[in-house]
Protein backbone atom coordinates (compact mmCIF):
# COMPACT_ATOMS: atom_id res chain seq x y z
CA UNK A 1 0.00 0.00 0.00
CA UNK A 2 0.77 3.42 -0.78
CA UNK A 3 2.32 5.15 2.21
CA UNK A 4 0.15 8.38 3.39
CA UNK A 5 3.43 10.35 4.43
CA UNK A 6 4.11 13.06 1.57
CA UNK A 7 8.22 13.69 0.69
CA UNK A 8 8.88 16.87 2.68
CA UNK A 9 9.61 18.97 -0.56
CA UNK A 10 5.74 18.20 -1.54
CA UNK A 11 4.47 18.94 1.88
CA UNK A 12 6.13 21.97 1.54
CA UNK A 13 5.17 23.11 -1.86
CA UNK A 14 1.08 22.09 -0.87
CA UNK A 15 1.43 24.53 1.65
CA UNK A 16 2.87 27.42 -0.30
CA UNK A 17 0.18 26.82 -2.68
CA UNK A 18 -2.29 26.93 -0.28
CA UNK A 19 -0.58 29.90 1.13
CA UNK A 20 -0.61 31.25 -1.61
CA UNK A 21 -4.21 31.28 -2.12
CA UNK A 22 -4.15 28.97 -4.91
CA UNK A 23 -4.81 25.71 -3.74
CA UNK A 24 -7.47 23.57 -6.51
CA UNK A 25 -10.12 21.63 -4.83
CA UNK A 26 -11.67 18.59 -6.87
CA UNK A 27 -15.25 19.05 -7.28
CA UNK A 28 -18.17 16.99 -8.70
CA UNK A 29 -20.23 18.60 -10.92
CA UNK A 30 -23.23 17.01 -12.62
CA UNK A 31 -24.06 18.75 -16.39
CA UNK A 32 -27.45 19.62 -16.66
CA UNK A 33 -29.39 20.50 -19.82
CA UNK A 34 -29.62 24.53 -21.03
CA UNK A 35 -25.83 25.19 -20.07
CA UNK A 36 -26.64 24.37 -16.13
CA UNK A 37 -25.14 21.89 -14.01
CA UNK A 38 -25.22 20.74 -10.34
CA UNK A 39 -22.93 21.63 -8.07
CA UNK A 40 -23.09 20.79 -4.50
CA UNK A 41 -26.66 20.06 -4.28
CA UNK A 42 -27.63 23.58 -6.08
CA UNK A 43 -28.38 24.25 -9.88
CA UNK A 44 -26.13 27.06 -10.98
CA UNK A 45 -25.77 28.58 -14.47
CA UNK A 46 -22.83 26.99 -16.06
CA UNK A 47 -21.03 30.30 -17.59
CA UNK A 48 -17.57 28.60 -17.63
CA UNK A 49 -18.14 25.10 -20.14
CA UNK A 50 -16.33 25.38 -23.63
CA UNK A 51 -19.21 23.04 -24.82
CA UNK A 52 -20.30 26.11 -27.01
CA UNK A 53 -22.63 24.55 -29.42
CA UNK A 54 -24.54 22.62 -26.49
CA UNK A 55 -23.96 19.18 -28.23
CA UNK A 56 -22.22 16.86 -25.37
CA UNK A 57 -25.85 16.10 -24.28
CA UNK A 58 -27.70 15.84 -27.40
CA UNK A 59 -29.52 12.62 -28.05
CA UNK A 60 -27.93 12.17 -31.80
CA UNK A 61 -24.42 12.24 -30.17
CA UNK A 62 -25.74 10.18 -27.39
CA UNK A 63 -27.05 8.05 -29.64
CA UNK A 64 -24.97 7.50 -31.99
CA UNK A 65 -22.07 6.53 -29.54
CA UNK A 66 -24.56 4.12 -28.17
CA UNK A 67 -24.62 2.03 -31.44
CA UNK A 68 -20.78 2.19 -31.23
CA UNK A 69 -20.32 1.32 -27.90
CA UNK A 70 -22.53 -1.83 -28.32
CA UNK A 71 -21.10 -2.92 -31.38
CA UNK A 72 -17.32 -2.63 -30.28
CA UNK A 73 -17.12 -1.82 -26.83
CA UNK A 74 -15.41 0.60 -24.75
CA UNK A 75 -12.17 0.74 -25.18
CA UNK A 76 -10.21 1.39 -28.67
CA UNK A 77 -7.35 -1.45 -27.25
CA UNK A 78 -4.39 -0.58 -28.37
CA UNK A 79 -2.67 2.94 -30.45
CA UNK A 80 -3.84 3.62 -34.05
CA UNK A 81 -1.01 1.91 -35.28
CA UNK A 82 -1.03 -1.17 -34.01
CA UNK A 83 -4.87 -2.33 -34.27
CA UNK A 84 -6.86 0.60 -32.53
CA UNK A 85 -7.86 2.31 -35.50
CA UNK A 86 -11.64 0.74 -35.91
CA UNK A 87 -13.98 2.01 -38.98
CA UNK A 88 -15.20 4.67 -36.41
CA UNK A 89 -11.96 6.41 -36.31
CA UNK A 90 -11.93 6.37 -40.13
CA UNK A 91 -15.41 7.53 -41.11
CA UNK A 92 -14.30 10.65 -38.34
CA UNK A 93 -11.18 11.53 -40.35
CA UNK A 94 -12.56 11.48 -43.93
CA UNK A 95 -15.69 13.30 -42.31
CA UNK A 96 -13.06 15.59 -40.80
CA UNK A 97 -11.22 16.27 -44.08
CA UNK A 98 -14.06 16.87 -46.19
CA UNK A 99 -15.60 19.01 -43.53
CA UNK A 100 -12.24 21.28 -42.86
CA UNK A 101 -11.83 20.95 -47.01
CA UNK A 102 -8.53 19.35 -46.80
CA UNK A 103 -7.50 16.16 -48.57
CA UNK A 104 -6.73 14.06 -45.27
CA UNK A 105 -7.27 14.18 -41.11
CA UNK A 106 -5.41 12.51 -38.05
CA UNK A 107 -7.06 12.31 -34.67
CA UNK A 108 -5.09 12.33 -31.50
CA UNK A 109 -6.05 11.13 -28.06
CA UNK A 110 -6.88 14.75 -26.97
CA UNK A 111 -6.16 18.77 -28.28
CA UNK A 112 -3.21 18.89 -25.91
CA UNK A 113 -1.52 15.74 -27.05
CA UNK A 114 -1.96 17.27 -31.21
CA UNK A 115 -0.36 20.07 -30.13
CA UNK A 116 2.40 18.71 -28.19
CA UNK A 117 2.90 16.34 -30.31
CA UNK A 118 3.27 18.03 -33.73
CA UNK A 119 4.93 20.76 -32.37
CA UNK A 120 7.61 18.86 -31.07
CA UNK A 121 7.75 16.64 -34.09
CA UNK A 122 8.52 19.10 -36.53
CA UNK A 123 10.70 21.66 -35.01
CA UNK A 124 13.99 20.54 -33.98
CA UNK A 125 16.95 21.85 -31.83
CA UNK A 126 18.89 23.97 -35.14
CA UNK A 127 14.83 25.95 -35.82
CA UNK A 128 13.35 28.67 -34.10
CA UNK A 129 9.89 29.02 -33.00
CA UNK A 130 8.31 32.31 -32.57
CA UNK A 131 4.97 31.58 -30.20
CA UNK A 132 2.37 34.25 -29.28
CA UNK A 133 2.57 35.30 -25.33
CA UNK A 134 -1.36 34.19 -25.19
CA UNK A 135 -0.89 30.81 -26.12
CA UNK A 136 -2.31 27.70 -24.83
CA UNK A 137 -0.24 25.90 -22.51
CA UNK A 138 -0.34 22.27 -25.16
CA UNK A 139 1.33 25.22 -27.68
CA UNK A 140 4.01 26.59 -25.23
CA UNK A 141 5.42 22.64 -24.19
CA UNK A 142 5.36 21.62 -27.67
CA UNK A 143 7.90 24.36 -28.33
CA UNK A 144 10.04 23.35 -25.18
CA UNK A 145 10.03 19.90 -26.03
CA UNK A 146 10.88 20.30 -29.12
CA UNK A 147 14.14 21.92 -27.90
CA UNK A 148 13.75 24.57 -30.60
CA UNK A 149 15.29 28.11 -30.29
CA UNK A 150 11.76 29.63 -28.66
CA UNK A 151 10.88 33.53 -28.88
CA UNK A 152 8.26 35.12 -27.64
CA UNK A 153 5.89 37.81 -29.35
CA UNK A 154 2.92 39.59 -28.95
CA UNK A 155 0.25 39.60 -31.74
CA UNK A 156 -0.21 43.05 -30.92
CA UNK A 157 3.17 44.35 -31.63
CA UNK A 158 4.00 42.43 -34.80
CA UNK A 159 6.73 45.30 -36.04
CA UNK A 160 8.98 43.98 -33.67
CA UNK A 161 8.41 39.76 -34.65
CA UNK A 162 8.78 41.30 -38.34
CA UNK A 163 12.67 42.15 -37.15
CA UNK A 164 12.94 39.15 -34.98
CA UNK A 165 12.09 36.78 -37.86
CA UNK A 166 14.38 39.05 -39.92
CA UNK A 167 17.41 38.26 -37.85
CA UNK A 168 17.10 34.84 -37.94
CA UNK A 169 18.83 33.99 -40.86
CA UNK A 170 20.75 30.59 -40.00
CA UNK A 171 20.18 27.41 -41.67
CA UNK A 172 17.44 26.43 -38.77
CA UNK A 173 13.78 26.19 -40.15
CA UNK A 174 11.36 29.10 -38.65
CA UNK A 175 7.82 28.32 -37.44
CA UNK A 176 5.23 30.80 -36.15
CA UNK A 177 2.86 29.42 -33.45
CA UNK A 178 -0.46 30.93 -32.74
CA UNK A 179 -3.86 30.03 -31.37
CA UNK A 180 -6.55 31.56 -33.54
CA UNK A 181 -8.74 32.63 -30.39
CA UNK A 182 -7.22 32.92 -26.87
CA UNK A 183 -8.55 30.89 -24.48
CA UNK A 184 -8.22 33.73 -21.20
CA UNK A 185 -9.07 36.84 -23.32
CA UNK A 186 -11.52 35.85 -26.27
CA UNK A 187 -9.16 37.90 -28.30
CA UNK A 188 -8.77 36.50 -32.61
CA UNK A 189 -5.24 35.78 -33.68
CA UNK A 190 -4.27 38.37 -36.71
CA UNK A 191 -4.29 35.68 -38.41
CA UNK A 192 -3.65 37.27 -42.19
CA UNK A 193 -0.84 39.52 -41.05
CA UNK A 194 0.74 36.02 -39.66
CA UNK A 195 0.15 34.76 -43.02
CA UNK A 196 1.98 37.80 -44.68
CA UNK A 197 4.98 37.66 -42.19
CA UNK A 198 5.09 33.86 -42.70
CA UNK A 199 5.32 33.98 -46.20
CA UNK A 200 7.74 36.74 -46.24
CA UNK A 201 10.02 35.05 -44.25
CA UNK A 202 9.50 31.36 -45.19
CA UNK A 203 8.31 30.70 -41.93
CA UNK A 204 5.49 27.82 -41.24
CA UNK A 205 2.41 28.66 -39.99
CA UNK A 206 1.00 26.32 -36.98
CA UNK A 207 -2.41 26.92 -35.94
CA UNK A 208 -4.25 26.15 -33.02
CA UNK A 209 -8.31 26.50 -33.47
CA UNK A 210 -9.65 24.67 -30.40
CA UNK A 211 -11.62 27.63 -29.58
CA UNK A 212 -12.35 28.53 -33.12
CA UNK A 213 -13.80 24.49 -34.80
CA UNK A 214 -17.92 25.09 -34.64
CA UNK A 215 -17.90 28.96 -33.82
CA UNK A 216 -16.11 30.92 -36.41
CA UNK A 217 -16.49 30.63 -40.35
CA UNK A 218 -19.50 30.60 -42.33
CA UNK A 219 -19.51 26.88 -42.26
CA UNK A 220 -18.07 26.30 -38.45
CA UNK A 221 -14.55 25.46 -39.68
CA UNK A 222 -12.92 28.17 -37.43
CA UNK A 223 -11.25 31.77 -37.59
CA UNK A 224 -9.20 31.01 -40.76
CA UNK A 225 -12.14 30.02 -42.63
CA UNK A 226 -13.76 32.99 -41.12
CA UNK A 227 -10.60 35.03 -42.02
CA UNK A 228 -10.09 33.36 -45.52
CA UNK A 229 -6.26 32.39 -44.79
CA UNK A 230 -7.14 28.65 -44.61
CA UNK A 231 -5.07 27.03 -47.29
CA UNK A 232 -1.96 29.91 -46.13
CA UNK A 233 -1.96 27.98 -42.93
CA UNK A 234 1.14 25.58 -42.82
CA UNK A 235 -0.88 22.98 -40.19
CA UNK A 236 -3.82 23.47 -38.93
CA UNK A 237 -4.71 22.00 -35.31
CA UNK A 238 -8.46 21.02 -33.60
CA UNK A 239 -9.82 19.86 -30.42
CA UNK A 240 -13.41 17.52 -30.36
CA UNK A 241 -13.51 18.47 -26.85
CA UNK A 242 -14.80 22.13 -27.18
CA UNK A 243 -17.56 22.80 -29.52
CA UNK A 244 -18.03 19.39 -30.84
CA UNK A 245 -19.03 18.23 -27.47
CA UNK A 246 -16.87 14.82 -27.19
CA UNK A 247 -12.91 14.32 -26.81
CA UNK A 248 -9.79 14.52 -29.07
CA UNK A 249 -7.64 16.71 -31.31
CA UNK A 250 -7.03 16.24 -34.56
CA UNK A 251 -4.80 18.06 -37.84
CA UNK A 252 -6.25 18.19 -40.75
CA UNK A 253 -4.02 19.13 -44.11
CA UNK A 254 -2.49 16.98 -46.94
CA UNK A 255 -2.57 13.68 -47.74
CA UNK A 256 1.07 13.61 -47.49
CA UNK A 257 1.20 15.79 -44.33
CA UNK A 258 -0.86 13.17 -42.74
CA UNK A 259 1.39 10.40 -43.38
CA UNK A 260 4.71 11.82 -42.61
CA UNK A 261 2.30 12.57 -38.87
CA UNK A 262 1.19 9.50 -38.69
CA UNK A 263 4.75 8.15 -38.54
CA UNK A 264 6.38 10.45 -36.58
CA UNK A 265 4.13 12.28 -33.97
CA UNK A 266 5.13 10.35 -30.61
CA UNK A 267 1.90 11.55 -28.77
CA UNK A 268 -0.36 9.67 -31.81
CA UNK A 269 1.90 6.73 -31.79
CA UNK A 270 2.64 5.62 -28.38
CA UNK A 271 -0.84 6.47 -26.77
CA UNK A 272 -4.08 4.38 -27.19
CA UNK A 273 -6.87 5.41 -29.91
CA UNK A 274 -9.67 7.44 -28.89
CA UNK A 275 -12.63 4.92 -27.85
CA UNK A 276 -14.65 4.13 -30.80
CA UNK A 277 -18.10 5.46 -29.76
CA UNK A 278 -16.47 9.27 -28.82
CA UNK A 279 -15.69 8.98 -32.65
CA UNK A 280 -18.95 7.64 -33.81
CA UNK A 281 -20.30 10.54 -32.07
CA UNK A 282 -18.05 12.93 -33.28
CA UNK A 283 -19.29 11.99 -36.90
CA UNK A 284 -22.47 13.46 -35.50
CA UNK A 285 -21.10 16.62 -34.32
CA UNK A 286 -19.69 17.94 -37.71
CA UNK A 287 -23.00 16.98 -39.41
CA UNK A 288 -25.07 18.97 -36.92
CA UNK A 289 -22.33 21.80 -36.85
CA UNK A 290 -22.61 21.69 -40.57
CA UNK A 291 -26.61 21.68 -40.67
CA UNK A 292 -27.36 23.49 -37.89
CA UNK A 293 -25.65 27.16 -38.71
CA UNK A 294 -28.12 28.56 -35.98
CA UNK A 295 -26.63 27.37 -32.97
CA UNK A 296 -23.12 29.30 -34.06
CA UNK A 297 -25.58 32.26 -34.84
CA UNK A 298 -27.83 32.48 -31.48
CA UNK A 299 -24.22 31.87 -29.58
CA UNK A 300 -22.84 34.85 -31.19
CA UNK A 301 -25.86 36.89 -30.54
CA UNK A 302 -25.65 36.07 -27.28
CA UNK A 303 -21.91 37.16 -26.89
CA UNK A 304 -22.80 39.86 -28.05
CA UNK A 305 -25.84 41.03 -25.97
CA UNK A 306 -23.89 40.05 -22.78
CA UNK A 307 -20.48 42.13 -24.01
CA UNK A 308 -23.06 45.44 -24.28
CA UNK A 309 -24.42 44.59 -20.88
CA UNK A 310 -21.11 44.47 -19.95
CA UNK A 311 -19.84 47.68 -21.81
CA UNK A 312 -22.75 49.88 -20.57
CA UNK A 313 -21.89 48.85 -16.78
CA UNK A 314 -18.21 50.37 -17.85
CA UNK A 315 -17.04 46.69 -16.64
CA UNK A 316 -13.75 46.01 -17.96
CA UNK A 317 -13.92 43.49 -20.77
CA UNK A 318 -10.94 42.96 -23.11
CA UNK A 319 -11.96 45.24 -26.16
CA UNK A 320 -10.95 43.96 -29.03
CA UNK A 321 -12.70 40.36 -28.17
CA UNK A 322 -15.42 38.88 -30.14
CA UNK A 323 -17.12 35.48 -29.47
CA UNK A 324 -17.97 33.33 -26.47
CA UNK A 325 -15.27 33.87 -24.43
CA UNK A 326 -15.75 37.01 -22.21
CA UNK A 327 -13.06 38.66 -19.85
CA UNK A 328 -14.54 40.46 -17.23
CA UNK A 329 -10.71 42.14 -15.87
CA UNK A 330 -11.33 42.85 -12.00
CA UNK A 331 -7.53 43.38 -11.73
CA UNK A 332 -7.15 42.22 -7.75
CA UNK A 333 -7.28 38.27 -7.39
CA UNK A 334 -8.42 38.31 -4.07
CA UNK A 335 -11.91 40.46 -5.21
CA UNK A 336 -11.98 38.11 -8.20
CA UNK A 337 -11.96 34.84 -5.94
CA UNK A 338 -14.73 36.78 -3.88
CA UNK A 339 -17.24 38.05 -7.24
CA UNK A 340 -17.04 34.53 -8.15
CA UNK A 341 -17.96 33.03 -4.85
CA UNK A 342 -20.68 35.57 -4.30
CA UNK A 343 -22.37 34.48 -8.29
CA UNK A 344 -22.05 31.35 -7.00
CA UNK A 345 -24.16 31.63 -4.43
CA UNK A 346 -26.46 33.92 -6.62
CA UNK A 347 -26.60 30.92 -9.02
CA UNK A 348 -23.77 30.86 -11.35
CA UNK A 349 -20.57 29.06 -12.41
CA UNK A 350 -17.90 31.47 -13.55
CA UNK A 351 -14.22 30.62 -13.68
CA UNK A 352 -11.66 33.09 -11.48
CA UNK A 353 -8.88 33.24 -13.41
CA UNK A 354 -5.67 34.77 -11.50
CA UNK A 355 -1.58 34.67 -12.22
CA UNK A 356 0.22 32.81 -13.02
CA UNK A 357 -2.44 31.54 -15.57
CA UNK A 358 -3.05 35.55 -16.53
CA UNK A 359 -0.51 38.73 -16.11
CA UNK A 360 -0.23 40.02 -12.42
CA UNK A 361 -2.92 42.61 -12.13
CA UNK A 362 -5.40 41.30 -15.11
CA UNK A 363 -7.13 38.58 -12.18
CA UNK A 364 -10.53 38.02 -13.98
CA UNK A 365 -13.72 36.64 -14.23
CA UNK A 366 -13.93 34.34 -17.33
CA UNK A 367 -17.21 33.68 -19.28
CA UNK A 368 -17.78 31.06 -21.66
CA UNK A 369 -21.44 31.03 -23.55
CA UNK A 370 -23.32 28.17 -25.17
CA UNK A 371 -26.51 28.57 -27.27
CA UNK A 372 -28.16 26.62 -24.93
CA UNK A 373 -28.01 29.98 -22.09
CA UNK A 374 -31.41 32.51 -22.71
CA UNK A 375 -31.06 36.04 -22.27
CA UNK A 376 -32.76 36.43 -18.88
CA UNK A 377 -30.23 34.05 -17.44
CA UNK A 378 -27.59 36.64 -18.80
CA UNK A 379 -29.64 39.72 -17.90
CA UNK A 380 -29.85 38.15 -14.20
CA UNK A 381 -26.24 37.56 -14.02
CA UNK A 382 -25.24 41.24 -14.61
CA UNK A 383 -27.70 42.10 -11.96
CA UNK A 384 -25.91 39.49 -9.67
CA UNK A 385 -22.61 40.95 -11.06
CA UNK A 386 -23.27 44.66 -9.84
CA UNK A 387 -24.94 43.20 -6.21
CA UNK A 388 -21.40 41.31 -5.75
CA UNK A 389 -19.51 44.47 -6.88
CA UNK A 390 -21.53 46.85 -4.98
CA UNK A 391 -21.54 44.49 -1.81
CA UNK A 392 -17.84 44.96 -2.60
CA UNK A 393 -17.14 48.25 -2.58
CA UNK A 394 -16.86 48.56 -6.18
CA UNK A 395 -19.07 51.42 -8.01
CA UNK A 396 -19.73 51.25 -11.67
N1 LIG B 1 -5.71 24.57 -27.10
C1 LIG B 1 -6.43 25.49 -26.41
C2 LIG B 1 -6.37 26.91 -26.85
C3 LIG B 1 -7.21 25.09 -25.32
O1 LIG B 1 -7.92 26.02 -24.65
C4 LIG B 1 -7.23 23.74 -24.95
C5 LIG B 1 -8.10 23.23 -23.80
N2 LIG B 1 -8.17 23.99 -22.69
C6 LIG B 1 -6.47 22.84 -25.67
C7 LIG B 1 -5.73 23.28 -26.75
C8 LIG B 1 -6.43 21.38 -25.31
O2 LIG B 1 -7.51 20.73 -25.87
P1 LIG B 1 -8.05 19.36 -25.23
O3 LIG B 1 -8.93 19.77 -24.10
O4 LIG B 1 -8.78 18.72 -26.36
O5 LIG B 1 -6.87 18.59 -24.79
Amino acid sequence: MASSELPEWMETDLRQIREAGLFRSRRIFQPLAGGRCLLDGQTLVNLSSNDYLDLAQDPRLVSAASVALSELGVGARASALVSGRTIWHARLEEQLAKFEGAEAALLFPSGYAANLGVISAVAQEADTIFCDRLNHASLIDGCRLSGARFRVFRHDQLEKLKRELAKHTDAGRKFIVTDSVFSMDGLSAPLRDLCDLAEEFGASLIVDEAHGTGVYGGNGRGLAEELGVEDRVTIRIGTLSKAVGCLGGFVSGSEALINWLWNRVRTQIYSTALPPSICAAACAALEIIQTESVRRARLHELSRYLRLGLKERSRLTVPASTGPIIPVILSDPALTMQVARDLQSDGFLVGAIRPPTVPQGTSRLRISLTCAHQREDLERFLKALDGSLARNGESR
